[in-house]
C-alpha cells in the first residue's frame, strides 16, 4: 500500500527472571468411551501440558471423605478425577493437611491422568493461562474444564455406582523462549505537522480456544480497512494529512498489554508528541460514539461532525455515532489505551453498541467469524477513517491538561464528590458507574439531571462546581425520567443514596 511504512518491533517483557515458556496448543478430543460413547466439549488452560498421546482412563469422583480416600488408594494410576467442587478437588503440593492435600499427594504419588472441572452454568468454556512459569519448572498436570452438561452426566453415573470411563487426547506444548512478539505499525506520514501523530489501533494477539474474532479480530480488521478506505480516498483527491496518521496493532494484550507497554518503554520521546490513541477492542459491535472531557469536547465536536451528521439518519440506532461526555477518561478497560493513559497520552475506548453479544464470545470457545456483523464492521472502519483524517488535521492535539488535573485531583482526594454517572447532551445519562452512588440511587440511562442540593445544573460544569462547592457530606439530586421527577438524598460519606420525595 504506497504510502504506508510498516515497521515491525521485536519485544519482551518478563516480570521474572529465568527462562521463559511459549506455548502451542494443536489438537484436542476427548470421549467417554464407557458406558456410551459421547464426543466432549472441553478446554484446557494455556501453558499447561497436554496428554501423552491417547490417554484412557477410569474417571473418579474426589472423595470427601478419609473412607473415600483409602478407598481410592491403589486405584488412581490413570484415573481422570471428577472434581466438584474447590472443597474437594484434589490440592498438589501444599504443606497444608486437609484432606484435598491428602489427595493431591496420592494423586501425585501414582499418577493419574488428570483432574477435570466443570463449565459455569452458562456453558462457556473461558480460556486463559499464566505464562509466567520457568523452563525449569514446567507444569506438569494436564487441567480440563468440561461442558457442565457432560460433567454432570459423568457425575450422576459416578454416583449411582456406575463405572465410566474417558479418553483424552490433548496435543498441546511448550517451547523454550524468549518467543518475540510483534507490534505492526504503519504510518501515513503528515505534513506541516508531521512529527505529532494520531494513532488507530487494536490488539493482534488472541486467546487460543477459540479464533479470536472478536478479541481482536474485529479491532484488527477494521483498523486494516481504515487505512485502505484512507489511502484511498487521499489518492483520489491527492490530499495528505497535516500529522502523521500511525496504525498500531499491539502483540500480546492478553497477557498484560506487553506489546503497548513495551513500545512505550522504548520510545519515551514520542508521547508528548501523540495527540490521542484510540482503541477498537471491544468485539463486533459498531464503534458508535467516543468520551470526551470538558476541555476536550469542543474539539470533538468539530473533528466528529461530519460522521455524526453522515451516520445520523442511518435506520440502525447502533450505527448513529454520538458524543458522551465524561468527568474523566475511565480507566482500567484493560486494553493498550490504558497503557497510554498511564503514560499520560489521551487514550480513548470507543463506545460501542449494537445486538452481539460480547460476553458469550469473550475468551469463549464461541469466538469465532460468524458471530462477526459484517453491517457494524463497515460502520466502525467508516468512523476509524473519518476520525483519523479529522483529528490528524485539526488546529490543536487533544488536551490532555484536564484529564492530568483531573486525574491528579482524583488521586489526592479520593472523595470527590461523584454522581456516577457519564452525561451526554442536555444532562442525559448515557452510562453509570459500575458501583457508583446513581446505581444505588436507582437512576438509569435516558434519566436527565435536574439539580443537587436545590440548585439548577444545567450543565456538567455546573454540576462539577455545584458538588465542589458543598459544605455537607450529602444532598438531595433530583432527576428526571421522562415527565416523571424522581429524587434521592446521596450521601458521599456514608456511600449510599436513598430515595427521597422529589
Ligand atoms: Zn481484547
Amino acid at each position: 500500500m504506497e504510502g504506508l511504512v510498516v515497521v515491525a518491533e521485536i519485544h519482551r517483557q518478563r516480570s521474572k527472571p529465568g527462562r521463559p515458556v511459549g506455548f502451542d496448543r494443536r489438537f484436542a478430543s476427548g470421549h467417554i468411551t464407557w458406558p456410551i460413547k459421547e464426543k466432549l466439549v472441553f478446554n484446557t488452560r494455556s501453558w499447561t501440558p497436554g496428554t501423552d498421546g491417547a490417554e484412557r482412563g477410569r474417571a473418579v469422583l474426589a472423595p470427601t471423605s478419609d473412607e473415600e480416600l483409602e478407598a481410592l488408594r491403589g486405584h488412581l494410576k490413570g484415573a481422570w478425577v471428577i472434581a466438584t467442587s474447590g472443597t474437594y478437588a484434589p490440592r498438589f503440593g501444599s504443606d497444608r493437611d486437609q484432606l484435598r492435600d491428602r489427595f493431591g499427594a496420592l494423586c501425585d504419588e501414582e499418577g493419574i491422568s488428570g483432574v477435570i472441572r466443570p463449565s459455569g452454568k452458562n456453558g462457556l468454556l473461558r480460556t486463559s493461562g499464566n505464562y509466567r512459569i520457568e523452563w525449569d519448572n514446567l507444569p506438569t498436570r494436564v487441567s480440563i474444564l468440561l461442558l457442565r452438561d457432560q460433567f454432570s452426566l459423568i457425575y450422576d453415573y459416578l454416583k449411582e455406582g456406575q463405572e465410566v470411563e474417558l479418553e483424552f487426547d490433548i496435543d498441546q506444548s511448550f517451547t523454550e523462549g524468549p518467543i518475540p512478539q510483534y507490534n505492526v505499525i504503519a504510518e501515513i506520514p503528515g505534513t506541516d505537522l508531521a512529527d505529532e501523530l494520531m494513532i488507530f489501533g487494536g490488539h493482534l494477539d488472541s486467546w487460543d480456544g477459540a479464533g479470536g474474532a472478536q478479541d481482536n479480530g474485529t479491532g484488527t480488521s477494521t483498523t486494516l480497512e481504515a487505512a485502505r478506505l484512507l489511502m484511498k480516498a487521499m489518492t483520489e483527491h491527492g490530499v495528505q494529512p497535516r500529522r502523521t496518521i500511525r496504525f498500531m496493532l499491539w502483540g500480546g494484550e492478553e497477557q498484560g498489554l506487553l506489546g503497548s507497554r513495551a513500545y512505550i518503554a522504548q520510545h519515551p520521546e514520542e508521547n508528548e508528541r501523540i495527540s490521542a490513541v484510540i482503541v477498537h477492542d471491544g468485539g463486533t459491535n459498531a464503534c458508535s460514539g467516543i468520551r470526551a472531557t470538558p476541555l476536550m469536547m469542543p474539539l470533538f465536536q468539530e473533528a466528529f461532525a461530519p460522521i455524526i451528521q453522515y451516520t445520523a439518519d442511518e435506520e440502525d440506532d447502533n450505527l448513529r455515532f454520538r458524543l458522551v461526555s465524561a468527568e474523566r477518561l475511565p480507566r482500567g478497560i484493560g486494553s493498550d489505551h490504558d497503557a497510554y493513559l498511564s503514560a499520560n497520552v489521551p487514550g480513548f475506548f470507543w463506545e460501542q453498541r449494537g445486538t452481539a453479544n460480547y460476553s458469550y464470545v469473550h475468551h469463549t470457545q464461541h469466538d469465532w467469524v460468524p458471530q462477526v456483523v459484517q453491517a457494524y464492521q463497515r460502520g466502525t472502519a467508516r468512523v476509524v477513517a473519518s476520525a483519523a483524517w479529522r483529528l490528524a488535521n485539526m488546529n490543536q492535539t487533544v488536551p490532555r491538561d484536564d484529564m492530568g488535573q483531573r486525574q491528579q485531583r482524583g488521586q489526592r482526594d479520593r472523595n470527590a464528590k461523584r454522581v456516577g454517572v457519564f452525561l451526554g447532551e442536555g444532562m442525559e445519562i448515557t452510562d453509570l458507574v459500575g458501583d457508583g452512588l446513581a446505581k444505588k440511587a436507582g437512576m438509569a440511562k435516558g434519566d436527565v439531571i435536574v439539580s443537587v442540593d436545590g440548585k439548577e445544573v444545567a450543565n456538567q460544569r455546573k454540576l462539577a462546581t455545584t458538588l465542589r462547592e458543598l459544605k455537607k457530606d450529602s444532598a438531595k439530586i433530583v432527576w428526571k425520567r421522562g415527565d416523571k421527577l424522581m429524587a434521592a438524598t446521596f450521601d458521599w460519606k456514608a456511600k449510599t443514596a436513598v430515595s427521597t420525595e422529589p
